[in-house]
């Protein structure tokens, strides 16, 4: 059955990463048989520009019918002093509410080619390949009541609550679960079970949900000893599964052990595995249009893709080889460019992705 992709571009360097995502795409299509095909809509600040509206009605009816979205990024100086309601960002908030995306999977890996751009030492990082899965439509981001209030000795207070109930608690048990059977099958759940009662429920749902994936070795850590381990000795995590406000911390400290933001990919999952595919990075209005931004992270997030929503193991190793292969070739885009390699534009280093997809199938590995 034809898989249908829809593709939003976006703003600043969006068009130009999500088109050599799509050039990948093209290729392992052709050539594997994929059956996917393509329907382009508009989000952020392109899409205000056309419609007024940075999240449109066209766009919602197409990521509805879509089985994933392949996104760019969005935002840039041009709608800075736009009312809230309508910057480009509330257009990415839009489709994730309406999509119901409530797990957020965010790896962090580390080429070794590109060990001496993380600010850890290279054999702490070099290597590195782990997941954090964060919850992302529940907890204290969400939780009523939350406020300021006026005390009755008229101190000022602020307010909020941290809540997540057995349900949300066993979806992202499962999502994660799932993550952990497709790698290494060993999942660490992070909570603060000895202070927050809520995190208390949250470990028991985990053990609970855990009976039902025998093959997975499930640990628990506090969040605090997490964060340490993260910078300490990240390479002995495989998959880590947190709480909305946990997650958003350690998958940021997860990302920066890679120094480098233009390589990271990001998935966003619903109930059924439905998926946002989109790179970590924003839309670098710096350098936009210029040709030089980095397409591996979006190009990484369309192996996500093929990985978790259309269940293609096969055609996202093959991605994930081929920008290795492509970094063995020394291309380098400018920001992870260094002394001695080859600097490339974006779609040079599209098509060194591409290149490598085809030496592999011409050498039949
Ligand atoms: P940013 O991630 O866009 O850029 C930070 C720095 O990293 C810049 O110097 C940029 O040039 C560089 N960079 C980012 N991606 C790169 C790539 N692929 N290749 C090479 N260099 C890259 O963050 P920012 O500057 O804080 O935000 C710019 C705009 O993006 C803002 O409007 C912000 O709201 C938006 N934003 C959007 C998203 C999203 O769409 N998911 C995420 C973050 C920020």
């Amino acid at each position: 059955m034809t898989q249908k992709i829809a593709v939003l571009p976006g703003d600043g360097i969006g068009p130009e990463i999500v088109a050599e995502a799509i050039k990948v795409l093209d290729y392992l299509n052709a050539d594997m048989g994929l059956d996917i095909e393509f329907e382009q809509g508009l989000i952020g600040g392109a899409a205000y520009d056309a419609s007024g509206s940075p999240f449109p009605e066209a766009t919602l009816n197409l990521v509805k019918q879509a089985d994933a979205v392949l996104l760019g990024a969005v935002g840039g100086y041009k709608w800075e002093s736009l009312d809230i309601a309508v910057r480009p960002e509330k257009g990415l908030l839009g489709l994730r509410s309406e999509l119901e995306l409530f797990s957020n999977l965010r790896p962090a890996i580390l080429y070794p080619q590109l060990a001496e751009a993380s600010t850890l030492k290279p054999e702490v990082v070099a290597g590195l390949n782990l997941m954090i899965v964060r919850e992302l439509t529940g907890g204290i981001y969400f939780g009523q009541p939350r406020g300021v209030r006026v005390l009755e000795n008229g101190e000022r207070q602020g307010y909020n609550t941290l809540v997540y109930s057995e349900s949300e608690i066993r979806r992202i048990a499962h999502s994660a679960f799932k993550i952990a059977q497709k790698r290494d099958k060993r999942l660490c759940s992070v909570d603060k079970a000895n202070v927050l009662e809520c995190t208390e429920l949250w470990r028991e749902v985990m053990d609970e949900v855990a009976k039902e994936y025998p093959d997975v070795a499930l640990s628990h850590m506090y969040v605090d000893n997490a964060a340490m381990q993260l910078v300490r000795a990240p390479k002995q995590f495989d998959v880590m599964v947190t709480t909305n406000m946990f997650g958003d911390i350690l998958s940021d400290t997860a990302s920066m052990l890679t120094g480098s933001i233009g390589m990271l990919p990001s998935a966003s999952l619903d109930i059924n595995g439905k998926g946002m595919y989109e790179p970590i990075h924003g839309s670098a209005p710096d350098i936009a249009g210029k040709g030089i931004a980095n397409p591996l992270a979006t190009i990484l997030s369309a192996a996500m893709m093929l990985r978790y929503t259309f269940d293609q193991a096969g055609a996202a190793d093959r991605i994930e080889q081929a920008v290795n292969d492509a970094l063995n070739s020394n291309a380098r885009t400018a920001d992870i460019y260094s002394e001695g390699m080859k600097q490339v534009s974006t779609s040079e280093m599209g098509d060194a992705v591409v290149n490598a997809l085809k030496v592999r199938a011409q050498n039949n590995d």
